[in-house]
């Protein structure tokens, strides 16, 4: 079945434009136009930029500035817009232009040539190459207007500029997709819990999300009414994939569980194609008619790029759709995660995660197993899941919490492990991982921050994609990893509480 919803990163769109003024004559703006051609060249050949950067021609005054704004706008494949003034763009000109841009902005601060040719330098020369100024001129009036955007600076062909741009083109990609995100809640939060609980209107203009619920019966209908054909191709798919438990096998006293799965699987796809949802939430206290948790349908809906988070968590349900389009195309993968247990053997403490059932099988490249066990919460048939160990390696943890007057994103940089042991009687997928800086400043952050025990746990993309998500979104991001220490960390909190309600104004 190929069900993915993981966009090409290819398809959308960066658009490339650089600053000029009509007073520098023909001539030098040729040759203004022909440079910075060459470096859109150079940023969309760049294997880390997985975008399609446009070059668009050299903008002069405010009437164009402002046209080129409003179609990038207009536009839903472009992401975002790389400015860079290779000669002096006199800043006024961009006032109403950048006013008016909705999308993500990068400041590239680069130039045509790497080295001075010191021997040849002329007028001429300093007239055509004076990004150094210009870009100074379109800083001033970027902070003044309070413009959110990414500064890079360096030559394009540094790898380590394409590589922040190319993060950054993810974090724009991200940002696309939570506003053209529709999800689709089956019940409602988790009778009295708090964290996975939240402002949706808010939600909607923060982020773009649109969450709306479902009646779980809804649903119902249609696993119901999947036909035996459909569910007899999907369960030689499971065969095909993965190692199926004896027990589950055609024949075998348990099989009709796993038929079951499948119906859950067939219902639950068809339901969110047929409404454009790219995410999704269950709750094991609202199963209306379902006679299994979704445990293996919401793990391979994930591994398709949908968004999911369980107990009517939509917040992590917009993350983990976040984290798969911007981790689109990269090895690893992304899933909601919970903190669950430690291992707090002094100098080498461990977190284990997992959830009740619904853990991603992209976070491995093993092949899962498929298996059957009782569930002791929810009270309904044992649900079919799938078992694996998340793959060791780099990952990031990011929580999103509703902090009354605003979302707080909070996120720790991590190091998934091997297992230390083996788990045979633990019957979910898990990952087990040490964080930064260390386990105790790791926890202590967390919970002085107030972030969620639900997470999306990314091992395709790091930190930097998430700081450039924030930034974009204006939202606050907190982050634990090497550098962090508790006072500065609690100091950052309290400047952050009165920051953000500044900056929100009335
Ligand atoms: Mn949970």
């Amino acid at each position: 079945m190929t069900g993915s919803i993981i966009p090409n990163l290819a398809d959308y769109e960066v658009w490339f434009v650089t600053g000029s003024q009509n007073l520098y004559g023909e001539e030098t703006l040729r040759q203004v136009a022909e440079q910075s051609k060459e470096i859109a060249r150079s940023l969309e050949a760049a294997s880390d930029i997985p975008v399609t950067v446009v070059w668009k021609p050299v903008l002069k005054e405010s009437d164009s500035i402002k046209r080129l704004a409003l179609d990038a706008n207009a536009q839903d494949n472009v992401v975002g817009v790389i400015a860079w003034m290779h000669t002096f763009s006199p800043a006024k000109m961009w006032i109403t232009g950048l006013d008016l841009l909705r999308k993500p902005l990068l400041h590239l601060h680069t130039q045509s040539n790497i080295a001075l040719p010191w021997s040849e330098i002329d007028m001429d020369f300093m007239n055509l190459n004076q990004a150094a100024h210009g870009d100074r001129e379109f800083g001033y009036i970027q902070t003044r207007l309070g413009v959110a955007r990414k500064t890079v600076v360096g030559h394009v062909s540094d790898p380590r500029v394409t590589a922040k741009v190319g993060t950054w083109s993810r974090a724009a990609a991200g940002w696309a997709a939570t506003h053209e995100l529709k999800l689709a809640r089956f019940g409602d939060n988790m009778r009295f819990v708090a964290v996975t609980e939240g402002d949706k209107t808010e939600a909607e203009l923060q982020f773009g999300v649109q969450v709306n619920t479902w009646g779980v019966n809804d649903l119902v209908e249609v696993v119901d009414a999947t036909t035996d054909a459909a569910v007899d191709a999907l369960v030689a798919e499971y065969e095909d994939l993965y190692e199926v438990v004896p027990e589950l096998r055609k024949g075998a006293e348990q099989h009709e569980s796993l038929r079951y799965g499948a119906r859950i699987e067939l219902g639950l796809r068809s339901f969110l194609e047929a409404g454009g949802f790219s995410a999704f939430t269950t709750s094991f206290e609202d199963l209306g008619g379902l006679r299994q948790l979704p445990g293996l349908a919401v793990q391979r809906l994930m591994a398709d790029g949908y968004g999911f988070g369980a107990e009517g968590d939509w917040k992590t349900a917009v993350l983990v759709r976040a984290a798969k389009v911007m981790g689109a195309g990269l090895p690893g993968g992304a899933s909601l995660m919970e903190d669950y247990t430690y291992d707090m053997t002094p100098g080498n403490e461990l977190i284990l995660g997992a959830h009740m059932l619904e853990v991603c099988p992209s976070l491995t490249t093993s092949r899962p197993s498929l298996e059957v066990h009782a569930l002791g919460i929810g009270g309904r048939e044992d649900p079919v899941r799938l078992v694996f160990d998340t793959d060791a390696g780099p990952a990031v943890v990011v929580a999103l919490s509703d902090m009354r007057d605003r979302f707080r994103l909070v996120a720790n940089v991590v190091e998934v492990v091997p297992l230390p042991e083996p788990l045979p009687k633990l019957p979910v997928a898990r990952a087990v991982w040490k964080p930064e800086p260390d386990f105790a400043t790791s926890a202590a952050a967390w919970l002085t921050a107030g972030a969620a025990h639900h997470t999306v746990m990314s091992t395709q993309v790091g930190i930097d994609v998430f700081e450039d998500f924030a930034e974009i979104a204006r939202n606050e991001l907190v982050v634990i990893d090497k550098d962090t220490n508790l006072r500065d960390f609690a100091r950052e909190l309290r400047w952050n509480q009165a920051y953000y309600r500044l900056a929100r104004g009335l």
